[in-house]
């Protein structure tokens, strides 16, 4: 039997065999602080982690509505990796040369969070393999032979470009036609990751308060029912469930994207896939997959189900919707037909932010005092380090390196009010799934119309 929910297969696992951690106590009066961060998940664990490195004097407080992890940070692909939302056009409006620093920064954003969580003592599961992206059908050959030449130009010079037979060799997948290996990619268990960073955080004196929302963000203050956070930072760290904040309903959109995983595989399985090194697995179809292979010996692979509710709606405890599911499970089969009829046993959903121009991007006004960081649509496990240490330069007043890259201060208009938001979601991936569908049909060797259109009329690209 599938259990679905239950915030994700990362929780259960962590949960099963380990003494449950005592949820740490809410906020019960008003407090002062000199930093105050919403959002326990990791730019917000991050952020602290580097400010109380940096400035061990600080005072610090994590207001979190639920547990640190309740969010994207704890149901995640696991996928550690050096993709970063919006560097196509940051190379746009700032440059080529700006853009690439970026990209280099999210390619030392790999290595940081490896080096920094040994130093730290985190076992996250964390194994560096690399990501493997695959192509199943002519177009998506043709999208994977250009992304593959794209990212080589932006830098990365270590990336290979495989043939159908040297794809199967690296994992026996049905139907792949040529695949793009990148290094800068490591498997990761996410829940471990953010848990271990919660701990840290801690050691080091940072004050965390879960089961504590905050209902408005003002300048120099958090405010939540049971008493008030002043401070001079007040930075917001709340990526999908932003939307819920007083004033942000329209500024980044809750996207769901779902997960499934399968049981522990026994060893001739995992011989006749040939999938040894942990490597990150995705596609290149338009309606994206993700998968890794866990430290257990599972797959969990990921995919964007329904994408969005209604109204900026975001969490049911990570439920997903039964024919998610069955989407979810039809898909890893057809990746690896050996699997049909194993069981899948758990599944779940949660969301991440998309903001209006598809652009990540990390701010502070030094004037108010707010700043924020996220907007990473599905790639923000490295990326929220690298928004945390900038935070950090930030927030001290440091002029570095990092406060010069071209996704600081980015402003990004807001979403369309309802119901034109959740049409325009709905007629977007109704586009995407159609468009993969149709070029697995027919074969083309290009991309269809259709999803050149929808990537024009949302911005993503
Ligand atoms: C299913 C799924 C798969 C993904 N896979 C990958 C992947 O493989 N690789 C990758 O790079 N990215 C992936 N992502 C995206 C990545 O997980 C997120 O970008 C990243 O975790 C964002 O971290 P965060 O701390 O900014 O946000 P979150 O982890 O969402 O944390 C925000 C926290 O803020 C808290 N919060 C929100 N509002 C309030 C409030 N008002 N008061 C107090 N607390 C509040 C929430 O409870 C939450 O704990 C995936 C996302 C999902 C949902």
């Amino acid at each position: 039997m599938t259990i679905n929910g239950g915030i994700s297969f990362w929780y259960a696992s962590e949960r099963t065999g380990t003494p449950a951690t005592p949820p740490r106590a809410p906020l019960t009066t008003d407090a002062a602080a000199d930093v105050v961060i919403v959002g326990g998940g990791y730019t917000g664990l991050w952020t602290a982690y580097y400010l109380k490195r940096a400035a061990p004097d600080l005072r610090i407080t994590v207001l979190e509505q639920k547990f640190c992890g309740y969010g994207a940070s704890g149901r995640n692909g696991g996928w550690l990796y050096n993709g970063i939302a919006g560097r196509d056009r940051y190379a746009a409006l700032h440059g080529r040369p700006a853009a690439r620093r970026l990209q280099q920064a999210m390619n030392e954003t790999v290595t940081e969070v490896i080096d920094v969580t040994a130093k730290e003592g985190i076992d996250a599961d964390i194994h560096r393999g690399g990501v493997l992206e695959v192509a199943r059908t002519p177009a998506q050959l043709g999208r994977l032979k250009a992304f593959h030449a794209h990212e080589v130009a932006f830098g990365e010079t270590d990336r290979e470009l495989h043939d159908a037979p040297a794809t199967r060799a690296r994992i026996d997948i049905a139907d792949a036609v040529g695949s793009s290996w990148s290094p800068h990619g490591a498997r990761i268990h996410p829940l471990k990751l953010v848990k271990g960073l919660a701990a840290a955080v801690e050691a080091l004196g940072v004050v965390i308060h879960e089961s504590t929302p905050v209902t408005e963000i003002a300048p120099r203050r958090a405010v939540t029912p049971y008493g008030t956070v002043r401070a001079p930072y007040v930075l917001r760290c709340t990526e999908g469930f932003t939307a819920a904040l007083k004033g942000q309903k329209r500024s980044w959109l809750p996207m769901n994207s779902s997960m499934i995983v399968t049981a522990p595989l026994p060893a001739e399985t995992w011989s006749r896939l040939g999938w040894s090194d942990s490597t990150l697995l995705g596609d290149m179809a338009h309606a994206y997959m993700y998968a890794q292979r866990t430290a257990d010996d599972r797959i969990a692979i990921g995919g964007r189900g329904v994408p969005y509710r209604f109204g900026s709606r975001t969490d049911n405890d990570g439920r997903t919707q039964p024919a998610t599911v069955s989407a979810l499970t039809t898909l890893l089969t057809s990746f690896f037909p050996q699997l049909a009829g194993t069981e899948i046993t758990h599944a779940w959903s949660g969301v991440l932010g998309v903001p209006r121009d598809w652009c990540a991007t990390v701010t502070l006004d030094r004037v108010s005092g707010l700043g924020w960081a996220g907007g990473y649509v599905g790639s923000g496990v490295a990326t929220a380090n690298l928004a945390a240490r900038t935070l950090r330069d930030l927030v001290l007043g440091e002029s570095t390196e990092l406060t010069t890259l071209p996704w600081v201060d980015h402003r990004v208009r807001r979403w369309e009010p309802e119901p034109f938001r959740w049409l325009g979601v709905q007629a977007l991936y109704a586009a995407y799934r159609e468009a993969d569908r149709h070029e697995t049909a027919t074969h083309r060797p290009t991309t269809t119309p259709l999803a050149r259109l929808a990537d024009r009329i949302s911005g993503r690209h």
